[in-house]
């Protein structure tokens, strides 16, 4: 028999998923490219730079395909050659398929903002929060006593969640270095005129309350201008920082402008209904343009849903159009507290915490058998500090 090659690009949430669901089936010969080793869990990684172990928020790829139907390689995907059916990468190797599904995600937009590349701290990757925890150890205990000044740009998920989270591992930091009278300030800045501005009204009030409580100042309706070394420019005036976290735009991957692709007005790309861009070619998770793109749960709903087509195609049966599914959202803000939306369903504090958990524990399931799931979601708990002061301290209690 012979098999039809698959080749998936992208080792996220929507290409993991597809290449993990389509390795059950034998009549498939399955290669997954990534340009990196690892599965990225963005939901967690506001809380690797917040204290966290890195292992929460990724896992081996090997660790992933491993004992499955799966050729797993590695390399960035740079070129398209439609006529040979070949996706070709950086490092100058060649790839073919019968059928190719792209699932690059999205890259970090800061709209040409000046200062802003070179200057602000992102959360986008494990290298991005790893540098930014280093950061403020540095800040907080350097004897040269530096502004402890920080800004948060974003007001949406990511930005909340690390602003939530950021008072707290501040002050055990500072506790662990017996520096507890020094002032610390934490600006979190939008330019809409309020918190998640895509979610309901109430949501946003009760999430901007929460991050007061906590002692976080919000900038609403402000718009960030430029960053310098020492300051950030935000509405015509300087707010003194050494420490910007940029959390507020994203983009399409360049890989889809840049090998014509049809895309929407957003710059996602266009598909049809079974999440095609051109015959054989699929989109799917943050590149595709579906209702809820930009979200995991979409993501690993997309990589689902494909590979659950391309099964019924081999099979000959009729195919299933794509039908969005809404999802749930849950941002924590801060232990112990988290804001839960569903539909009408909305609920604040503890339960939204705890939900969380368990939301992070199946999405974990989503890729792992259960051991491996409830292993991976207990790294939660862990501590990594490469700061021995912290790391002493942590081990003892
Ligand atoms: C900080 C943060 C927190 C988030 N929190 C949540 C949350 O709590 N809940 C939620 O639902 N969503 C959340 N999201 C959004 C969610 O992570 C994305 O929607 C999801 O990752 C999209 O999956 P994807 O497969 O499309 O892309 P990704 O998961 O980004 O995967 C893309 C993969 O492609 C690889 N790649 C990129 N370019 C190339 C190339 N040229 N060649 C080869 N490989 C390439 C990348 O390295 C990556 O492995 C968060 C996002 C961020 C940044």
């Amino acid at each position: 028999m012979t098999k039809e090659k698959i080749l998936i690009v992208g080792g996220g949430f929507a290409g993991a998923k597809a290449a993990l669901d389509l390795s059950e089936d034998e009549r498939f010969d399955i290669t997954l490219l990534s340009d990196k080793k690892i599965f990225t869990y963005f939901p967690t990684l506001y809380h690797v730079a917040t204290g966290g172990d890195k292992s929460n928020a990724s896992i081996p790829l090997n660790s992933l395909t491993e004992s499955k139907n799966i050729k797993l390689h590695f390399g960035k995907a740079v070129k398209l050659d439609r006529q040979s059916k070949r996706i070709i990468t950086a490092e100058g190797e060649s790839y073919s398929y019968d059928s190719l599904i792209l699932a690059l995600g999205v890259v970090t937009n800061y709209f040409n903002i000046k200062g802003l590349q070179e200057l602000s701290f992102g959360v986008k990757s494990i290298e991005d929060v790893e540098k930014l925890k280093a950061h403020l150890h540095e800040q907080l205990i350097s004897e040269h006593k530096p502004d402890l000044n920080y800004v948060i740009v974003g007001g949406g998920p990511t930005g909340i969640e690390l602003a939530g989270a950021l008072p707290e591992y501040l002050r055990q930091v500072m506790l662990q270095h017996k520096i507890e009278n020094r002032s610390v300030h934490i600006d979190l800045v939008e330019s809409a005129p309020r918190l998640l501005a895509r979610m309901p009204r109430d949501t946003s009030r009760m999430v901007q309350r929460r991050l007061r409580r906590l002692g976080v100042k919000l900038y609403l309706g402000k718009r960030v201008q430029g960053e310098t070394a020492n300051d950030l420019m935000v509405d015509n005036k300087l707010i003194q920082s050494h420490t910007v976290i940029w959390t507020a735009g994203t983009a399409n991957n360049p890989f889809f402008s840049e090998n014509g692709f049809t895309l929407s007005s957003n710059h996602k790309v266009a598909t049809d209904i079974y999440l095609q861009a051109e015959p054989n070619i699929f989109v799917i998770g943050d590149n595709a343009n579906t209702p809820y793109s930009g979200m995991a749960q979409t993501a690993v709903h997309d990589g689902e849903y494909l590979a659950e087509n391309l099964k019924r195609r081999t099979s000959g049966k009729k195919l299933k159009s794509y039908m969005a599914k809404a999802p749930i959202t849950i941002i924590p803000v801060g232990e112990g507290w988290a804001a839960v939306n569903y539909g009408v369903f909305r609920t604040y504090g503890m339960l939204g915490w705890v939900l969380r958990q368990a939301a992070d524990a199946v999405a974990f399931h989503d890729y792992e058998p259960w051991a491996k799931a409830g292993r991976q979601w207990l790294t939660t708990n862990n501590v990594e500090e490469s700061c021995p002061v912290c790391a002493a301290r942590q081990a003892a209690i």
